[in-house]
C-alpha cells in the first residue's frame, strides 16, 4: 500500500473547486478500485461508480443553497457533523468510506472545529479529501493533520501592477474607513476584465502571503484577512460568469470587512 492509502486525510489544493474535485476523484478511485493496485484500473465497477459520483461509500460535501437556490457562502457544522455520525457506520460495499469535501476552505470556524475533532480521532479506514483553493483558511491544527498535495498546474505569480493595486486596497481596507475604500474603488473605474481578474488573482496571493506571515499584513486582523480572502473568492466566481469589472469593484467597496483603523 503506499503511503495516501495509509493516510487518513489529504488537502488538496488546486486554483479552481472544479480541479481540486477532479483530483479528489482521481485518489477515490485509488482508495476504493477493486483491484488494489497503486493505479486506479479505471474499468472496474468501483472505478466507474466514483467516476460518475453513485459510490455508496463515497460521500462528497459541497456547498449547501439557500432556499431561493443560491449556494451558501459557508460549509457550516451541520454539515460537518453529519460526516463525523457517517463515518462511524459501516461502509457499504467498499472496503473503506472517503469523504470528499469540496471547497473545504469554505468551512467556517465551527465547522473547522469539527473537522479537526474528526481528524483528531478519525474512524478506521475513512479517508478525508479537503479540497481548497487556498489552504491558509484552514485552520493550523486541521492543516497539521493532513498530508498535502497540489496540482501539478499550481499558481502563477501574480504580475507587480495587479499586486500593487491589490496593496492599494488592502491598505483602504486597513484605515478602517469605508470612504477610503469608495474612493479606491472609483479610482480602478478604467479596469478592463481581464484587468479585474488579475487584481483578484493578486489579491488572494497577497492577503494568503499576510496570513502565512511572509509579508506584512498592514495591521488587518487574521479574521478580517480570512473575511478578505472569502471576499475575493466570491469575486472570482462571479468574474468566472462574466460579472462586469465595475461590478467587481463596487462589491469590494461594500462588502470589504472593515479594519479598527490605525490601532496595531
Ligand atoms: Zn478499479
Amino acid at each position: 500500500m503506499d503511503e495516501r492509502r495509509m493516510s487518513h486525510a489529504c488537502i488538496l489544493s488546486a486554483p479552481t473547486a472544479e480541479e481540486g474535485l477532479r483530483m479528489a476523484r482521481r485518489l477515490a478511485q485509488e482508495a476504493l478500485c477493486e483491484r488494489g493496485g497503486k493505479q486506479p484500473c479505471g474499468r472496474c465497477a468501483a472505478c466507474r461508480k466514483v467516476l460518475s459520483d453513485i459510490h455508496p461509500d463515497l460521500i462528497t460535501v459541497r456547498r449547501l443553497t439557500d432556499d431561493k437556490g443560491r449556494l451558501r457562502r459557508e460549509i457550516t457544522v451541520d454539515q460537518i457533523r453529519a460526516v463525523s455520525d457517517d463515518a462511524w457506520v459501516l461502509p457499504n460495499e467498499a472496503p473503506r468510506k472517503v469523504y470528499i469535501i469540496s471547497e473545504a476552505d469554505r468551512m467556517n470556524t465551527p465547522a473547522q472545529n469539527a473537522a479537526l475533532k474528526l481528524l483528531e480521532e478519525p474512524p478506521n479506514g475513512a479517508l478525508f479529501l479537503l479540497c481548497v483553493t487556498n489552504p491558509a483558511l484552514l485552520l493550523p491544527t486541521v492543516r497539521s493533520r493532513c498530508a498535502q498535495q497540489n496540482s501539478a498546474a499550481g499558481e502563477e505569480a501574480a504580475d507587480a501592477e495587479s499586486v500593487k493595486l491589490a496593496e492599494g486596497y488592502l491598505r483602504a481596507a486597513a484605515s478602517g474607513d469605508r470612504a477610503e475604500l469608495i474612493r479606491w474603488s472609483f479610482g480602478q473605474d478604467s479596469l478592463d476584465q481581464r484587468q479585474t481578474q488579475a487584481l483578484i488573482e493578486a489579491l488572494s496571493q497577497t492577503v494568503t502571503d499576510m496570513l502565512c506571515a511572509r509579508r506584512d499584513s498592514l495591521g488587518l486582523s487574521r479574521r478580517q484577512l480570512a473575511e478578505i480572502a472569502a471576499l475575493a473568492a466570491r469575486c472570482r466566481d462571479y468574474l468566472r460568469v462574466n460579472t462586469g469589472a465595475k461590478h467587481i469593484l463596487g462589491l469590494l467597496a461594500a462588502d470589504t470587512p472593515l479594519g479598527s483603523g490605525n490601532r496595531g
